[in-house]
């Protein structure tokens, strides 16, 4: 009689559409994704070698789990982003190339540009503002968000850490605006005033509540290091989607290892009894830190038994910030790369990257092929099934998934572009107001100041000693029209030059 009544019900249930979509979205197995983003982390500063020999940067950082993750995926050796923080986000989030969304430098106020002064340039008129889905508002661009596109196809979308998507007082400083179903401790700044829990995160002082992180309120006064405490939320969230029967998008992005250069006391004294300056100990305590972060989250999946069914792309946002640029003591390097963060060198815009998709991936491969952050946005949207024909932007990014699956793939042999019409500030090699692209193995760099280029082979000369630009006449010629073409073609903004009044040259007009 009970097996009758239950029988009647579930039929009832079922002609009712009682299911939710998540039970349906589950039917499927769509894949969790996290993307677990770095902050300035510098391409060497890991125990994965990604150079093709170990340095001594490799034999002093300790990362185990992102050694777990490249045993487990593939390593990307020749990942990009942009040199910067902001661009490099909104093109994650949108799938445009920085020339095209024209965030091009990074975000804090509302109006107001970012950009230091220069002598005789100047810089344009660009979305200062950052990223917005509807709403309009000056000086932003209009997309649809990878993290929207990802919650109508189903996904619980979590915002963990450091947002920096738009400019404070702009509907795009809040994530949630942006298509995640929740948003921990992300806003509008791209650094955290302090990473103590004893400091509550910066929350003490008035005058600090730009830079202070928001949230995190149950860690006050605790000695919950952020990263940490970031961590632990990300799990209570990834806990909740599995409650919640949806699969889960994990933005991780940690506000580590962007200054302060604070040391997280649990790894430190193991670097200080290495040798190294306070400085640098403390930077490899913040590495620590964060790969500590990567292996809890690693082992949640696996307590969870949902390992198998969930992508992992591992990422920084633009190279180390090196002793050059800033001057003093250096805290990381990114050699054999040329210079840090900021530059159009190599060791400003190539990151460590490494991505787990276990039944699809072959552990322990290694991927030469040169892909950048934009790709990031068109191959989440395919690994979720999720349908870009309704969205509001124009693309650049390219589909890495056939590079995963192993595939021989033409698709991804085209020109890779840099664009900064700005000036970020800091001196250094490369940095400066530049266009740059890259095509095969040859790099062409643009210098709005004087208008010189500079031509490296990336194959033979990783570190950028050896300018051609004079004995290839031909390749720079060639180099220049592809990325004149380009940047006409998404209408890049060029700096003024207040010397001869007009707008700084296309490289190919130059
Ligand atoms: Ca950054």
């Amino acid at each position: 009689m009970f097996k009758t009544l239950l029988s009647i019900l579930l039929s009832f249930l079922l002609l009712q559409g009682c299911f939710s979509p998540a039970e349906e979205h589950m039917e499927v197995k769509a894949p969790n994704i996290v993307v677990f983003l770095v902050d300035d982390m510098g391409w060497q500063d890991t125990s994965v070698p990604f150079y093709d020999s170990i340095t001594a940067f490799n034999e002093r950082y300790k990362t185990p789990a992102m050694e777990l993750l490249a045993s487990q995926g593939m390593k990307f050796t020749q990942a990009y982003a942009s040199a910067v923080c902001s661009p490099t986000r909104i093109s994650l989030m949108t799938g445009m190339n920085a020339a095209r969304h024209r965030v091009t430098n990074w975000t804090l106020h509302k109006n107001q540009p970012t950009d230091a002064k220069h002598e005789f340039l100047q810089f344009p008129t660009w979305n200062m503002n950052g990223m917005t889905n509807e709403l309009t508002v000056e000086n932003t661009v209009r997309a649809t968000p990878l993290p929207q596109i990802l919650h109508n196809a189903g996904y619980y979308a979590i915002h963990v850490g450091k947002a920096h998507f738009g400019a404070n007082q702009t509907p795009g400083e809040d994530p949630t605006h942006l298509g995640f179903d929740v948003n921990i401790a992300g806003h509008a700044a791209g650094a955290p005033a302090s990473y103590y829990g004893e400091n509550n995160y910066g929350n003490i002082d008035q005058t600090q509540t730009t830079w202070a992180v928001p949230g995190l309120e149950k860690y006050h006064g605790s000695k919950v290091f952020l990263s940490e405490a970031l961590t632990r939320e990300a799990i209570y969230q990834m806990d909740t989607a599995i409650n919640r029967n949806q699969p889960f998008f994990l933005y991780m992005a940690h506000y580590a290892v962007h200054a302060p250069i604070q040391a997280d006391s649990t790894y430190l004294k193991a670097y200080l009894e290495m040798g190294l300056d306070p400085k640098e100990a403390a930077y490899a305590s913040l590495i620590e830190g964060m790969d500590k972060s990567l292996g809890d989250i690693m082992s949640f999946l696996a307590k969870k038994k949902i390992e198998d069914n969930t992508i992992i792309l591992f990422m920084s946002d633009n190279g180390g910030l090196s002793a050059s640029a800033r001057g003093g003591i250096p805290h990381t390097h990114n050699a054999p790369l040329n210079s840090g963060k900021g530059s159009s060198y190599e060791g400003g815009i190539r990151e460590p990257m490494i991505v787990k998709w276990p039944g699809v991936v072959k552990g322990g491969s290694v991927q030469k092929q040169p892909v950048i952050i934009e790709d990031f946005f068109t191959s989440i949207a395919e690994m979720a099934g999720a349908s870009l024909d309704s969205i509001s932007q124009k693309l650049d990014g390219v589909s890495f998934i056939p590079l995963l699956k192993g595939s021989p793939y033409s698709g991804l042999n085209r020109p890779l572009f840099w664009h900064f019409p700005n000036l970020w500030g800091a001196k250094g090699p490369g940095i400066g107001s530049y266009s740059a692209v890259r095509f095969g193995n040859w790099k062409l760099i643009y210098f709005h100041e004087d208008r010189h280029v500079e031509l490296y082979n990336i194959a033979m000369d990783i570190g950028e000693k050896h300018n051609l630009a004079e004995n290839e006449k031909d390749k720079v010629a060639e180099l220049s029209a592809i990325l004149g073409t380009y940047l006409r073609k998404v209408e890049a903004q060029m700096p003024f030059d207040t010397r001869v009044n007009r707008l700084v040259p296309f490289p190919d007009e130059r």
